[in-house]
């Protein structure tokens, strides 16, 4: 689960059972996805997600890696090679990425960081025609989620067609990735962008502000969606569906 997600949920179930909860988020360095002083990758999420942590009193530490954990203290490093010890009573901790070890030994197949080294447009490997790659694993620069892997399983069927019949791989993934943040028990920010950290979104209304229909999704749609469409290979994203439903951004 998202981290800043999971600290806002803690914040609503604290405040149901009278319990005053002190949250702190703390922004991991990553040397993958440093996100820099921002709580999240894309600008026009980052913005509101720092207002509302704001608004909630919800600390956040930019650029602190976590080093040691004891009984009743998480101990960082900052970026000027301080210690600094926080106390907790509840730790949510989330790892930085790092490739599959088995992944790592195959030295042919991966770039300089150990992912499985493929053109970021068409998923095939950047030495091996024959390959080809998605989710986690993979060089691409893209946020890695379940919405991604979905955008990029249309492409890989398509391009590994192409090239067993000898053709050039025509599909390209964009970088399409999707996030859902609930910051309440209601409602939530559907944070959806492409490369460059450039927003694509699914509705004609501004998703960065919090809504009601986002925690529907989140609740009833999307579940739906995993376990009956994308784990059985037959949901590729909402491109077709943002023709209709978003049409200016087609
Ligand atoms: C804490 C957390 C929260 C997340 N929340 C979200 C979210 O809210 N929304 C979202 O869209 N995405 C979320 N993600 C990301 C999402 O889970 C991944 O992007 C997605 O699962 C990637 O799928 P994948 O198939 O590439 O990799 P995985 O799902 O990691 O699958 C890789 C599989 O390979 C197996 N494997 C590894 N090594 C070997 C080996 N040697 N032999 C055989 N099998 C092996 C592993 O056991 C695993 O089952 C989250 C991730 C994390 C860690």
């Amino acid at each position: 689960m998202n981290p800043c997600y999971l600290c806002h949920i803690c914040d609503i179930a604290a405040a149901r059972v009278g319990v005053i909860l002190f949250c702190g988020l703390a922004s991991a360095v990553n040397r993958r996805y440093d996100f820099g002083d921002a709580l999240f990758g894309v600008p026009k999420y980052a913005t509101p997600l720092s207002r509302i942590a704001w608004d909630k009193d919800i600390a956040v530490n930019y650029k602190l890696e976590l080093i040691e954990v004891t009984p009743k203290r998480a101990i960082f490093l900052d970026c000027k090679e301080q210690t600094i010890t926080l106390p907790y009573n509840f730790l949510h901790v989330t790892p930085p990425m790092s490739p599959p070890v088995c992944l790592t030994k195959c030295e042919d197949l991966i770039n300089e960081d150990g992912y499985l080294y493929v053109d970021q447009y068409t998923l095939q490997h950047r030495r091996y025609r024959n390959i080809y790659g998605l989710g986690d694993c993979t060089s691409s620069p893209n946020s890695k989620t379940v919405a991604a892997v979905a955008k990029q399983s249309y492409v890989v069927a398509e391009n590994l067609w192409r090239t067993m019949y000898g053709k050039e791989p025509t599909a390209k993934y964009d970088g399409y990735g999707a996030c859902p943040i609930l910051t309440s028990y209601s409602r939530g920010i559907l944070a959806e962008f492409v490369y460059d950290k450039k927003p694509c979104e699914t509705f004609a209304f501004d998703q960065s502000k919090e809504r009601r229909l986002v925690w529907h999704l989140n609740n009833s749609v999307f579940p739906h969606l995993y376990w009956k469409r994308l784990i059985k290979g037959k949901w590729n994203g909402p491109s077709t569906l943002r023709k209709f439903t978003n049409p200016l951004k087609t």
